[in-house]
């Protein structure tokens, strides 16, 4: 048996309802960013959220046949990861562009009900193009666990969902943050970032992921430059085993 205190499960992004606490209250949802990553890098993920059972939201760059298993993984949402870098880096081109970024991965990912933008890109123009692509949840919103904030998501116009992240795996070693413990975690909302190549490469600073980024698309020899002791992978996992003892704790005290 678990101590009550600490209970908490899993879920979506899309399953939240800012109204209905039981949506998020005690909820961790496991996120992560495709960034474009080679299909092995995301198996390397998909087998440790397959393992744990726990829910998870996967937000896709590209079409890619992974987006099938992805589609068959118990308790898993995939979302939308859109990236308007190019619009920031050149003369606005309009609304359209925005119109067509989204409708492009829409065309791989119809069924999304989810979006964070890539380099967390946000506007209030770009909401009403989420709201009228039918996406209802966006999380592109990071407060770090550490500002003392707590956290809850929240209605914006259109009924829009907005759901804050506490905790981004690259943001993490950019400011040196620490990962919330396990008291930290009990009674809270919390929305996890992770991209698949900081777990497979178990990326402790931003020097390993930056030096190996040639064999980004290169497995084999990626595999080689995993670090071996405590980093973004072995994180997770700790997350992983934690949300499960809880689930299961939760499941037994049912009973
Ligand atoms: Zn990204």
């Amino acid at each position: 048996m678990g101590d009550f205190e600490l209970m908490f499960s899993s879920s979506r992004i899309c399953c939240i309802e800012p109204k209905k606490p039981k949506t998020w209250s005690q909820k961790i949802f496991i996120t992560f960013d495709l960034d474009w990553a080679h299909d092995e890098v995301i198996l390397d993920t998909l087998e440790l959220i397959k393992e744990s059972g726990v829910s998870s939201t996967w937000f896709i760059t590209h079409e890619s046949s992974i987006l099938d298993e992805l589609r068959n993984l118990k308790d898993a949402e995939l979302g939308i990861h859109p990236n308007f870098n190019s619009i920031q880096e050149t003369p606005f081109t309009g609304i359209h562009e925005m119109e067509n970024i989204v409708g492009e991965l829409l065309g791989i990912v119809p069924e999304a009900k989810s979006v964070r933008s890539h380099s967390l890109f946000h506007s209030e123009r770009l909401v009403d193009v989420f709201h009228e692509k039918g996406l209802t949840h966006i999380s592109n919103c990071f407060i770090p666990h550490s500002s003392g904030i707590k956290l809850q998501p929240f209605s914006i116009w259109d009924d829009i969902v907005m759901a804050p992240h506490c905790w981004q795996d690259n943001v993490a070693l950019k400011m040196n943050l620490p990962f919330p413990s396990q008291n930290e975690l009990s009674g809270s909302y919390c929305v996890f970032n992770f991209h698949p190549i900081h777990v497979f490469l178990n990326t402790e600073n931003v020097t390993r992921y930056e030096s190996s980024r040639p064999l980004h698309q290169n497995p084999e020899k990626l595999i080689a430059k995993r670090f071996g002791g405590i980093g973004t992978r072995t994180l997770l996992i700790k997350l992983l085993d934690i949300i499960k003892t809880q689930s299961s704790d939760v499941l037994v005290d049912n009973i």
